[in-house]
C-alpha cells in the first residue's frame, strides 16, 4: 500500500487537464497549465484554495502542446518557475520550432491547426532530464506523443501524472473515458510513444492512481492495465501515419 495519499485538484477542465498539487514536496505545484481558455476557470479554483498565481513553487508541463502549456507563461510573468523536459523547453522557448502535426484536413483538424499556429511560448523553462526529482515528483521520460514528453511519478503515494502519453479519455474528445494509448494524430512519432511505455512498463513501479492530461482520474493497478493495452496495439495494425504538413514557421 502507498505510504501516502498526495491531494491533487482539478483545475482545468473539461479540453484538458491542469492538476494543482498540494503536498508532493516543497508546496503546492501546478502539473501542466491549461489551455488559453481555461485561464479564468484556473483563477477562481486557485482563488477558493486562497491561493494566488504567484504561491505556486513550479509549474511542471508534461509536454509543450498549448492545451497543457498556454497559460504557463502566465505562471512564469509572475515569478513562478515552469520546468519542461529539455526537448520541449527549446520549443517552448523558441529555440527550435516543433515539427508540425498532421494534415488540418483530418478529424482533429482543427486541433491540430491551433497548435501548429499558436504553440505554446514561455519566456524561460528551466530543463528536465530522464530521473530528475523536481518538486518531488521523478521524471521518466517518455518521447513519443512530443520528443519531451514526460511521466511525473510521486513515488510514497503511488501516484503517476501522464500527460497525453498515457490518457483517460478517448481522443480528441473527452466524452468516452477509459484508459487509453496516446493519440496517433497528435503525436510527433507513434511508434516512439508505443516504444516509451513498453520500457516504463519494464520498470514494474508502483501505480495506483493516475491523473492524465485528458480525462478523470484514474485508480487501478496500472501494471496490468497497461499491459494489456501494449498488448492489444501490438496485435492489431499500426494506424497509418498522417501526412504532415509543412511547418507554418518555416
Ligand atoms: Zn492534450
Amino acid at each position: 500500500m502507498p505510504a501516502s495519499d498526495l491531494t491533487v485538484f482539478r483545475l482545468g477542465k473539461p479540453v484538458s487537464n491542469a492538476w494543482l498539487v498540494m503536498d508532493a514536496g516543497e508546496g503546492p505545484v501546478l502539473v501542466d497549465a491549461g489551455f488559453w481558455a481555461l485561464w479564468p476557470a484556473m483563477l477562481a479554483r486557485l482563488q477558493r484554495r486562497s491561493l494566488r498565481p504567484r504561491d505556486l513553487r513550479a509549474v511542471i508541463l508534461t509536454h509543450r502542446h498549448c492545451d497543457h502549456a498556454a497559460n504557463a507563461a502566465r505562471f512564469w510573468s509572475e515569478g513562478v518557475p515552469v520546468y519542461a523536459h529539455r526537448l520541449d523547453a527549446e520549443c517552448l522557448t523558441g529555440l527550435r520550432p516543433p515539427p508540425p502535426l498532421p494534415a488540418e484536413a483530418s478529424a482533429t483538424g482543427a486541433m491540430c491547426w491551433v497548435e501548429n499556429h499558436f504553440p505554446a511560448r514561455v519566456g524561460c523553462v528551466r530543463p528536465l532530464e530522464d530521473g530528475d526529482l523536481v518538486a518531488g515528483l521523478r521524471v521518466h521520460w517518455i518521447p513519443g506523443h512530443t520528443a519531451g514528453s514526460v511521466f511525473l511519478h510521486h513515488e510514497p503515494s503511488a501516484t503517476l501524472f501522464s500527460g497525453d502519453a498515457l490518457l483517460n479519455a478517448l481522443p480528441p474528445f473527452t466524452l468516452v473515458t477509459r484508459l487509453c494509448l496516446p493519440s496517433c494524430d497528435f503525436s510527433d512519432d507513434y511508434d516512439r510513444a508505443l516504444a516509451s511505455l513498453e520500457r516504463f512498463a519494464a520498470k514494474r513501479l508502483e501505480v495506483r492512481t493516475v491523473y492524465c492530461g485528458h480525462g478523470p482520474v484514474w485508480r487501478g493497478e496500472l501494471g496490468p492495465a497497461l499491459a494489456q493495452l501494449l498488448a492489444g496495439a501490438r496485435a492489431s495494425p499500426r494506424p497509418p501515419t498522417p501526412a504532415r504538413p509543412r511547418s507554418p514557421r518555416a
